[in-house]
């Protein structure tokens, strides 16, 4: 049996499932094809993100947020809670119900749009043909599509020094589901995963060490931010050791031991568990992308053009599995550009202010230009920042830490960069994107009334400290 589509979606995670129902809303007969599967075996929609990505880590970092608040931070609010217990079973059946109730709910969204969403793993075949093998037994399916689009996204990357068991050393995947807090957890690279989960295991009671094998601390980040978040996330006793490479770990009764160099020599540490965070490759295991003349780049990502469309007509990709930063939105965003483009409608996505968040507390999060790579490209810009120590909603709630910085075009004063470190900089962030996307200059946000007293009264007085008029500091 054929099946004829005028779009198959390969990637049911949050770019091929937006990228799905964008394309049903358009009146395009879309199928949606996907190859996991939940711990139980049973086929689960939302992909990397909503399986064992965003939405998990973010459930387990709100839940250790609230234990270690109720330790630390209640008592100076007046208020003792007495003997604090951590039931971890708990918090993680919590995540997990979090996890099924979105899944099920992209399930909803298609069957709602009208989209056979089809689960088995799907090969191209070339000529608009893909095949899609069942998960167990079960015919293999054939589908014909005018267009295809591939949003196979990633997989951690594997490093021979660091082999990953599954108990002992695990990846983003086992990370989530420790069934006891270890008592010494060591995490391999100092990036977004390594710093979310060295948040949550440190909150929840592990003495954590991170080993990051660059001498600076998240590189891509403004240096103001970098430097203040590396030692706001010491204080809190995360063991961040820069420039320490690892070089190999192995087990040792219930011990991981694990070697790495810095500009001290060789050196051993002792783990009860040791995450491997060194980062993620695009995946498209299974995919044949050569068979019907799709190439690959260098580090295996689906080579695209600015449209998204790969090289073999009729055949796009997007997200995780093309070049660009590993982030949900931006797979979303170039989701539904395909599928309008698939409808014969003009889209366009601004690469260049996508925002980024680190989901560490405070957050760390900015869009835009830092103030190295302006200087990089020789861009004059002058900067205004403004440090939460001085907000009076951060000290009403004792969240001082933290800082915005704005940096403008010097000679425009358009805006070209905003960098956050704030308890809730996630949110804040976005009044910058909108702010970019509009081309606004730091004067168009000194003139926004900002409700006080508010987190985002920070922005507004970031943007007055550019022009050297900010009020309260
Ligand atoms: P994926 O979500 O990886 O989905 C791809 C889907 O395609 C999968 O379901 C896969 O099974 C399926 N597939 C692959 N090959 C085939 C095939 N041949 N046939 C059928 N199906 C196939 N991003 C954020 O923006 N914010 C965050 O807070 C955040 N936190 C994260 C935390 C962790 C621990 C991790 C690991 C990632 C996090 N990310 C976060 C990144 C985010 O998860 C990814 O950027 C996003 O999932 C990419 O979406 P995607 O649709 O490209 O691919
Ligand atoms: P990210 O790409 O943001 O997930 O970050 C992964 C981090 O892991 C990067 O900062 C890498 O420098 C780091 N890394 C990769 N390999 C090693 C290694 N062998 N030892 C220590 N850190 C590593």
């Amino acid at each position: 049996m054929v099946d004829n589509f005028d779009v198959v979606i390969i990637g049911a995670g949050p770019g091929g499932y937006v990228a799905t129902i964008r394309a049903a809303q358009l009146g395009l007969r879309a199928a949606c094809v996907d190859a996991w599967l939940d711990a139980r075996g049973k086929p689960a929609l939302g992909g990397t993100c909503l399986n064992v990505g965003c939405i998990p880590s973010k459930a387990l970092l709100d839940s250790s947020h609230h234990y270690h608040n109720v330790r630390h931070l209640l008592p100076a609010h007046g208020i003792e809670a007495g003997d604090v217990k951590l039931d971890l079973r708990k918090m993680l059946a919590r995540k997990d119900k979090v996890v099924r109730t979105l899944t099920r709910g992209v399930a909803g969204l298609l069957r709602k749009n009208k989209v056979e969403s089809i689960a088995g793993l799907a090969s191209l075949k070339g000529g608009g043909r893909v095949e899609v093998a069942p998960h167990g037994s079960g015919d293999v399916r054939a589908l014909t599509a005018r267009h295809i689009v591939l949003a196979t996204g990633s997989v951690p990357i594997r490093i021979p020094v660091a082999e990953v068991d599954g108990d002992r050393i695990v990846d983003n995947e086992g990370a989530l589901a420790f069934s006891e807090v270890p008592k010494r957890l060591g995490i391999i690279g100092a990036g977004v995963i390594g710093l979310e989960f060295g948040s949550v295991w440190g909150r929840l009671g592990s003495e954590v060490t991170i080993l990051e094998a660059l001498d600076d601390f998240l590189p891509a980040a403004d240096r103001r931010v970098a430097d203040e978040a590396l030692k706001v996330l010491r204080r809190q006793g995360l063991d961040i050791r820069l420039g320490a490479r690892v070089t190999g770990a192995r087990l040792q009764g219930d011990a991981v031991l694990v070697g790495y160099e810095d500009a001290g020599g060789a050196r051993e540490c002792e783990f009860e568990r040791l995450v491997v965070a060194v980062g993620r490759r695009a995946n498209t295991e299974g995919l044949d992308p050569a068979a019907a003349g799709v190439e690959l780049d260098d580090h295996g990502r689906i080579v695209v053009d600015e449209h998204c469309h790969t090289t073999a007509d009729g055949i796009w990709a997007i997200g995780d599995a093309v070049a660009g930063p590993m982030l949900a939105h931006k797979a979303s965003e170039e989701g539904v550009a395909v599928a309008e483009r698939i409808a014969g409608r003009a889209a366009h996505i601004d690469h260049d202010i996508i925002p980024w968040v680190i989901y560490t507390h405070p957050e760390i999060a900015w869009v835009g230009k830092t103030e190295a790579e302006l200087d990089a490209a020789g861009i004059a810009h002058r900067e205004g920042s403004f440090p939460f120590l001085a907000s009076g909603r951060a000290q009403g709630s004792g969240e001082t830490d933290g800082v915005v910085k704005v940096i403008a075009d010097a000679a425009t004063d358009r805006i070209l960069g905003v960098h956050v470190f704030a308890a809730n900089a996630s949110e804040l962030i976005a009044e910058a994107v909108v702010a970019m996307a509009f081309d606004a200059s730091t004067e168009d946000i000194a003139r926004t009334i900002h409700a006080h007293p508010t987190l985002a009264e920070a922005m507004h007085e970031a943007a007055l400290a550019v022009d050297g008029r900010a009020v309260h500091i």
